[in-house]
């Protein structure tokens, strides 16, 4: 096809300039559909942009696409949620097909009645072909109609639009549509993205007509609606994977909330108890077990008005609203039940003084928005940039936004939250649950969660391990159809919500309840006693920790010292780097909390990937787990290791201090880093280096410990990490977690390499990750030969108990036994059978 000469798109209409980002609709300001402009319109005629045919007219005539000769393709769309409107206050001038010139008015629409009846009358105009453009006018302010807006650079196109390879075409079987207003601009841009996925040809079939999958347009043309019957076909490289994924999209609301028509028809077909679905899977976020009656707990939808009164007004409202929630919010830091839940309230409360977000509320506010709608466009669309970077931490502060922002909408609203009456026994379900919604809530007849979003990391996860609840997330969204008061066995250790239980089933669990809470009784009751083997074999069990306060209770619950302090979680809530004093300081009061005869690992910044640091400002990455993490990118910018270096040194002597360095790849890293740290030690006149060791977490390093040995003094393996790079699976995805196992026999097979080549060498050879904190692992990482096992703290006296419980003979012969296991199932299964055979847990609660 031909090159496109340059174009020009003139404004559909007259208005004020807004950027993209601050839509408050994520499909618009993700630019998923396409980049361009967004104009709050002060005109209520749309024009054409450019000259072209209308490819197509939504029959609600809210949308409109017009492609030129080039194939250049530009969507308008009329205002938000507009389609929900059914075509009222718009009139058609134009049909599908017809040729229109630059500047014919498309559609009339009645401006007074979208403004009061839609979300908002903002209006976008996206370029969907994907041409970059730059800008003919300043990209804020007033524009008028007609007026050049935007120049278009042309781009080769390579390929013609795909012809339907008939003959060997897939095709999915038939999907009913759920959603309410059909395949609309945002769910057809969410299935047309994810077409553009795939290699294969696919192709959208409505009855006689069909539509090539990765054309937003053309899945708009087919005109669906709620109810429609359509089917995807796909043809060529990958097909059979595009209609997997396409037609499940499809059958889920593609982004839309839906509860599927197969879904409905099941429910509404048979009561729950009828089905042959009795058990709905997640992945458990808090471990724990209850059985309880089902609370379903759904967030608020707000009416918000887009045009508030004078500036001035709004702009009260808006400052009263932040101060209310700060109250509100300090309150509820001081009532919190433990740290964790305090610190969310803390970073709330901060969420409330951020420069950015204000600046966004103002500019909105001064263009005549209201005091709600101009909060929420901009705590909205941050939210959204956050979920989109992919990174697992940005998506949780993309919850809390979400959360501090409709608390400060409802205070500006007027709307207060009414306690809810919970019944006794609650089991809470949601889509997501808010820590505000939490801690509104009376938590002493609440037995567990479960929720569709959110995963081990996020919030719900950390407030239900706080309150010792059982948690489950990752649900499918069937649960939200589940009545209330249905009674449901939440069994978190399995990532199970069964319903309707069995009486046998129920009196199982609570027999199982009983003797868990005695067996921790009887744990905490000896867990300053030493962890030694029933042959005699010392294990060290000491803590990861990420405070002080975490310091002072892993001594108190026995931890023979720290193994991990992880300490990017030191000062995660900044944007500058702490002074040297302030370092110096928190790791001599951790230091001395243990005392010097305890060891006090200290792993230096672990930043990237998962864990961003305001103050250590980073490029945004493809890949950030396979990017500038831990120590790459402390050799990146040395001095921020050479001033940590020399305030972890200044606590030696304090405790028997280790300094671990993580993310070890290469020994040239090893080997610059202990440059850096005598350097240092140099200059601080100290004569005795601590011991240095590095974390095994990257497989180089574990396949090379035999080199790494001889130049470190310890090695701790962390196996979260060793195991999302051993088997290539995200730590942090939904649905992997149940296969992203560190049981998996390759994982194991690198812990024993490790443990055989650091002993060779005369070095010790902890476990730090989250698998040393599994009781049922602990025979398996003895047998192995590990020498330390760092836990979380509250589980340190369980980890000790589970030692004095096992023969370090029989360990050796049950770890030599499931190395040669085909997956981490297996190895699983096997340790149960080893524990049920070799401990008596009678007699364990007896000693
Ligand atoms: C690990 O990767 O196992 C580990 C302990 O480090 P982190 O979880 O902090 O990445
Ligand atoms: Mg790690």
């Amino acid at each position: 096809m031909a090159t496109p000469q340059q174009l020009q798109l003139h404004a559909p209409l007259s208005g004020v300039l807004m950027p993209l980002d601050l839509v408050p609709d994520p499909v618009f300001s993700s630019r998923v559909i396409g980049d361009g402009v967004c104009i709050d319109p002060t005109s209520n005629a749309l024009c054409a942009p450019l000259a072209g045919v209308v490819s197509n007219v939504q029959a609600s005539g809210h949308a409109i696409s017009i492609t030129d000769d080039n194939g250049v393709q530009v969507l308008m769309h009329i205002g938000l949620d507009t389609v929900n409107l059914a075509g009222k206050g718009f009139t058609r001038l134009v049909e599908e097909g017809q040729q229109v010139d630059v500047g014919q008015t498309l559609i009339e629409f009645d401006a007074d009645f979208v403004a009061l009846n839609a979300r908002s009358l903002l209006t976008l105009m996206l370029v969907v072909s994907g041409e970059p453009f730059t800008w003919l006018t300043p990209s804020s302010g007033l524009v008028d109609s007609g007026q050049p807006l935007l120049s278009l650079n042309p781009v080769e196109r390579t390929s013609q639009t795909p012809v339907p390879e008939e003959g060997d075409a897939v095709f999915s079987k038939p999907v009913t549509l759920a959603n309410p207003n059909g395949l609309h601009a945002r769910p057809a841009a969410v299935f047309a993205q994810a077409a553009k996925g795939f290699s294969a040809s696919i192709y959208l079939h409505k009855k006689q007509e069909s539509a090539n999958a990765k054309s937003l347009v053309a899945i708009m043309a087919l005109q669906t609606a709620h109810g429609d019957v359509v089917q995807v076909s796909a043809a060529g490289p990958e097909a059979e994977a595009a209609i997997a994924v396409l037609a499940d999209l499809l059958l889920t609301g593609c982004g839309e909330t839906v509860v599927s028509a197969q879904v409905q028809a099941e429910v509404q077909a048979k009561p729950m108890e009828a089905q042959s679905l009795t058990v709905l899977r997640g992945v458990c976020a808090s471990s724990g077990s209850a059985f309880g009656q089902v609370v379903q707990i759904a967030e608020q939808k707000l009416e918000v008005n887009e045009f508030g009164a004078t500036q001035q007004v709004e702009r009260d409202h808006l400052s009263r609203g932040l101060a209310e929630a700060s109250v509100a919010l300090q309150q509820l830091r001081e009532n919190a039940k433990g740290s964790a839940q305090a610190d969310i309230f803390k970073a709330h409360q901060e969420l409330l003084e951020d420069p950015g977000l204000l600046e966004a509320a103002h500019v909105l506010i001064d263009e005549g928005k209201s005091a709600g709608f101009a909060w929420r466009a901009a705590t909205e669309s941050t939210a959204t940039l956050f979920k989109s970077l992919g990174n697992a931490l940005l998506v949780e502060r993309a919850a809390d936004l979400s959360d501090v922002g409709q608390r400060v909408l409802k205070l500006i609203l007027g709307i207060r939250d009414q306690v809810m009456e919970l019944p006794e026994g609650a089991i809470l379900i949601a889509e997501q649950l808010t820590p505000s919604q939490t801690a509104g809530l009376d938590t002493r007849k609440v037995l567990g969660f479960a929720t569709v979003g959110g995963g081990a990391t996020s919030h719900v996860a950390i407030l239900a391990r706080a309150s010792g609840l059982p948690a489950i997330c990752g649900l499918p969204a069937q649960v939200l159809t589940l009545a209330n008061g249905t009674q449901v066995l939440l069994d978190a250790d399995k990532g199970e919500l069964q319903l309707d239980p069995d009486l046998e089933a129920i009196e199982q669990l609570r027999t199982r309840r009983q003797l868990q809470r005695q067996r921790q009784q009887h744990e905490l009751a000896h867990a300053s006693l030493a962890a030694c083997t029933r042959d005699g074999h010392h294990v060290e069990v000491t803590a990861n920790i990420a405070s002080l306060a975490e310091a002072e209770q892993a001594v108190a619950q026995g931890g023979e010292g720290v193994g991990l302090l992880r300490s990017e979680f030191l000062y995660l809530d900044r944007n500058h780097a702490p002074s040297h004093d302030e370092q110096a300081s928190t790791y001599s009061a951790i230091a001395k909390a243990l005392g010097p005869a305890r060891n006090l690992v200290v792993r230096t910044l672990d930043v990237g990937g998962d864990k961003p640091l305001a103050y250590v400002p980073m490029d945004s990455e493809t890949n950030p787990f396979l990017g500038l993490r831990g120590i790459r990118l402390c050799l990146e910018r040395p001095q921020l290791l050479r001033d940590q270096f020399r305030a972890i040194l200044s606590s030696a002597g304090l405790a028997r201090l280790h300094i671990m360095l993580p993310m070890v790849t290469q020994l040239s890293e090893l080997r610059l880093a202990r440059q850096l740290l005598e350097e240092e030690a140099l200059a601080l006149g100290l004569t005795e280096l601590p011991k240095l060791g590095i974390m095994i977490e990257v497989p180089a390093a574990a396949l090379m410990a035999d080199l790494f040995a001889p130049e470190v003094d310890f090695f701790s393996i962390g196996t979260n990490d060793l195991t999302q790079y051993t088997l290539a699976m995200d730590r942090d995805h939904p649905r992997l977690a149940s296969q992203a196992d560190s049981f998996h026999p390759s994982v194991l097979r690198l812990i024993a390499g490790t443990v055989k080549a650091a002993h060779a060498h005369g070095k010790w050879v902890g476990v730090c990750g989250a698998m040393a904190s599994e009781t049922l692992a602990v025979p398996l990482l003895l047998g192995l030969g590990v020498d330390e096992l760092s836990a979380s703290v509250p589980l340190i006296p369980a980890i000790k108990a589970a030692v004095r419980e096992v023969d370090l003979t029989d360990c050796r012969a049950i770890a030599q036994q499931v190395l040669g296991l085909e997956s981490a199932e297996q190895v699983r299964e096997a340790l149960r059978l080893y524990h049920e055979a070799t401990v008596d847990t009678s007699r364990v609660l007896e000693n």
